[in-house]
């Protein structure tokens, strides 16, 4: 059976003192015997604190957000790979659809920056999706196979079967609209056909493909029910501990 995840996407919200508090009530209200693997994904500042005193409890893991596509050197304000895997974490988000549009992430950066995650040991949440043109174009499923062929084709077996997938329609991010179930799940199956035929069907069958896009307690049981859904990335709703928790348990 595919591991079932469910990332939450703090982006640029909680200082310090709040992203520690609602990580406590995270670990606090958690029994240990979630339905899914739950990772927090915190901006940088609190992941040193947040492995110290919540990875590994109750099986809860935490995400960067992003990392550098260089290794080191002079990049004023960058964070590398490496100095996120030294924090303690294990996992980091690449690409997500804010850092694409904002900071002109492409797809060959992005391909650098999950080889440099991968090289120190960080589970990659790689994600994909496409903006409301394309998928009006009905060219969806093109945009969103040719991110995954640019980014991850060139990984290895081993290191793809170490990568996480979040398919995220760009149109639902913390926008209130989410994909039908039928339309998330159409997509995974498409994604993973995709992967299949690069990596053949047993790794694609292995690979955990994440749904993101308003996902809340109300519909996250609908959305998870999809065959080739195997979680979320959660961005909103993960700022609320029982919120969050309760999509975690909606399998
Ligand atoms: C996200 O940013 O990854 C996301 C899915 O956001 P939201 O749940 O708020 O739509």
């Amino acid at each position: 059976m595919r591991k079932k995840i469910v990332a939450g996407n703090w982006k640029m919200n909680n200082n310090l003192e709040a992203g520690i508090k609602l990580a406590q009530e995270v670990l606090e209200k958690a029994t240990g015997n979630e339905e899914a693997q739950i990772v927090l994904g915190t901006p940088f500042i609190h992941l040193n604190k947040l492995a110290e005193s919540i990875v590994g409890k109750k099986g809860i893991e935490v995400a960067a957000q992003n990392c550098s596509d260089k290794a080191s050197g002079a990049y004023t304000g960058e964070t590398s790979a490496e100095m996120v895997k030294s924090t303690g974490v294990n996992y980091v988000i690449l690409g997500h659809s804010e850092r694409r549009e904002y900071f002109n992430e492409t797809n060959q950066e992005l391909a650098a920056k999950l080889d440099l995650a991968l090289a120190n040991n960080l589970v990659p949440i790689f994600c994909c999706g496409e903006p409301l043109e394309i998928r009006e174009k009905e060219e969806h499923y093109a945009y969103v196979k040719q991110q995954l062929t640019e980014s991850l084709f060139h990984l290895s077996a081993n290191d793809f079967a170490k990568t996480v997938i979040a398919y995220e329609p760009i149109w639902a991010i913390g926008t209130g609209k989410t994909a039908t179930s039928a339309q998330a799940q159409e997509m995974h199956a498409e994604l993973r056909n995709h992967l299949a035929d690069h990596f053949g069907q047993e790794l694609a069958d292995t690979c955990p493909i994440l749904y993101g896009g308003s996902c809340k307690p109300s519909n996250a049981q609908e959305i998870f029910a999809g065959a080739d859904v195997d979680g979320g990335l959660i961005g909103g709703a993960s700022l609320n501990a029982d919120d969050f928790l309760a999509i975690v348990n909606s399998f």
